[in-house]
């Protein structure tokens, strides 16, 4: 029997998003990259001039946002679609000035309840791919398969990078590594619900992967899980 719900977590650019979309495409199963709600709230936040140091204010945001996740509107290589009161916010989420953000607002407990509670109950139906941090630690600690993507720092910022400049932004792959690595370091260091794998999880180092190999590497799992705790590489 295939996993119902599938918890996938590791760090950015790891491969995690293509890795969790694939597999919703694959099973045909609802598909929810949680990163989105953290950079909801952050682009909220910046858009009606709340300091990200205030802990008070961003917690009572997050209670409130409506916060859309859609199937894609628009047919521009996105996942998905995000809106807040009907503005297609999709894009404006993955501004240098929310990435910047986001790891500082995601750091407060507060938050991190109220976006936990709307992930359980889009998981409760089943037939879920969840992609974040701390989905199969916190937020799904009883999923069906948990995996953990990692690759080296340098890997996964050259594959930022690559996608950026594909996007036409002007970034170098010096700045894109010291933005991961910074990333990686608020994430895994802060008290509540840090990036870490669950001890049940799978880990697949993509490291010295292509795409398609990850994918074909990822659908084999779904297909025969190895058993918890092991790491798989190409
Ligand atoms: O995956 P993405 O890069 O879009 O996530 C943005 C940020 O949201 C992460 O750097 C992390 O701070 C936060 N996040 C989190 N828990 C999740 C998903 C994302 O803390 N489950």
């Amino acid at each position: 029997m295939k996993p119902s719900t599938i918890a996938i977590d590791g760090p950015a650019a790891s491969g995690k998003s293509t890795i969790g979309y694939h597999l919703s495409q694959y099973l045909d199963y609802l598909y929810l990259d949680t990163g989105v709600l953290y950079r909801a709230v952050t682009w909220a936040a910046i858009n009606r001039h709340i300091a990200t140091d205030d802990e008070a204010a961003i917690t009572q945001l997050a209670r409130r946002l409506n916060v859309e996740v859609l199937a894609p509107t628009i047919d521009d290589s996105r996942q998905y679609t995000v809106c807040i009161a009907e503005q297609d916010i999709t894009w404006a989420i993955r501004s240098a000035e929310v990435t910047g953000n986001v790891s500082q607002v995601s750091a407060y407990p507060g938050v991190r309840d109220a976006l936990t509670q709307r992930m359980r109950q889009i998981a409760r139906a089943g037939q879920v791919i969840m992609v974040g941090r701390d989905i199969g630690t916190v937020v799904l600690p009883d999923a069906d398969l948990k995996l953990y993507i990692v690759a080296t720092p340098e890997e996964r910022a050259h594959r930022r990078y690559l996608e950026m400049r594909e996007q036409g932004k002007d970034v170098t792959y010096e700045e894109v590594l010291a933005s991961i690595r910074r990333r990686d370091e608020l994430d895994s260091s802060r008290a509540a619900a840090p990036l870490r794998a669950a001890e049940d999880a799978v880990t697949v180092d993509t490291t010295a992967c292509s795409i398609e190999e990850m994918l074909h590497m990822v659908e084999r799992i779904v297909d025969n899980p190895p058993p918890p705790g092991s790491i798989v590489t190409n």
